[in-house]
């Protein structure tokens, strides 16, 4: 059986054997301090094994990433979408990725800028593989980002046919748009003809905003929402909004004790009619159990969805895909 991934991170979505082995392979700065910092595999692996605090320190790993992933883009993206293929059986998948943080650290701000067309090309270009595997993409804005920076990646979506959509992401700080701001945002990409999510009610309770409903075609995470405000359930089966829902993230994050808390969100997504897609966010950093299979094998053990459910969420996964070919 094969599946769809709607959800996952390009930063997270190469396992730490991949990044060593580059860090190995080359003498640059970045890969040099890296070596210092971990002498061996296993004290790199660490990094990404470890129990996480919270969400916040979760999101640190990909800082470490972006620096890496920003020295030869095509060789991780490449090696991304093959495993997606051969180990995960994914035929489908999106992929997305913050063009601007993946452009040299040591650069002006103004000339990484003008690298993000050159990044996001080369990451499409490394995604055609020769395995059975359809790739598109998702550029993310940031939370921190200033507006106009933002407005630049939507930009930049709208003239890249292979990016379908725009996503908020980021770790949350200061300095990034206003609420307006960001409706702003998202109504110029869907003037562009772009399809949209954001990340929502992933961790925090209230991390929530109905403005921004509107303008949204999926939320990513969005279970805090049938948490602790269901009644607003029934405004995002009116609007065909559907959740990415990524188990593995809920517990690495301490957002769960435990996957059974995830029952009454299926529950009520499915009393109220909102389509969930189960995907994957960031399997480099969920050990054995974060591919896209172990989130259907860890929801049934956990008797959140029957076995008998998986092909209906898979099939959801595909209805609700950016793809504009399916
Ligand atoms: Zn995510």
């Amino acid at each position: 059986m094969n599946f769809p991934d709607l959800h996952r991170h390009l930063g997270g979505a190469t396992h730490p054997r991949i990044l060593w082995g580059y860090i190995e392979k080359h003498a640059t700065d970045e890969c040099r301090r890296l070596r210092s910092l971990y002498p061996a595999y296993d004290d790199f692996a660490r990094e990404f094994n470890r129990p996480f605090a919270d969400l916040a320190d979760y999101l640190t790993v990909h800082h470490l990433v972006e620096a890496l992933q920003a020295e030869d883009v095509p060789y991780f993206t490449f090696r991304a979408v093959r495993g997606a293929s051969v180990f995960e059986s994914l035929d489908y998948l999106e992929l997305r990725f913050n063009p601007y943080k993946r452009t040299p650290r040591g650069l002006p701000p103004a000339e990484r800028r003008a690298l993000m067309a050159d990044v996001a090309r080369q990451v499409i270009r490394a995604a055609r593989t020769e395995f059975p595997i359809a790739t598109t993409f998702l550029l993310c804005m940031d939370r921190g980002f200033p507006p106009d920076l933002n407005r630049a990646i939507v930009e930049l979506a709208a003239s890249l046919p292979e990016v379908v959509a725009v996503d908020l992401a980021g770790p949350y700080q200061p300095g990034g748009p206003t609420w307006d701001e960001w409706e702003d945002l998202y109504a110029e990409a869907k003037a562009r003809g772009l399809r949209t999510t954001a990340h929502m009610a992933e961790s925090d309770p209230d991390d929530v905003r109905p403005a921004l409903f509107p303008h949204l075609d999926r939320i990513g995470h969005g279970i805090q929402i049938a948490l602790h405000h269901p009644h607003l359930l029934d405004e995002l089966a009116a609007r065909n909004i559907c959740l990415e829902v990524c188990p593995t993230t809920y517990l690495r994050t301490n957002t769960l004790r435990h996957l059974g808390e995830l029952r009454p969100v299926f529950e009520r997504c499915r009393a109220a009619g909102v389509a969930i897609s189960i995907a994957t966010d960031n399997p480099a950093l969920h050990g054995d159990a974060g591919r896209i299979v172990g989130q259907y094998e860890l929801l049934v053990r956990d008797e959140v969805i029957h076995f008998n459910d998986i092909l209906h969420h898979a099939r959801v996964g595909y209805e609700n895909a950016f793809d504009p070919r399916r």
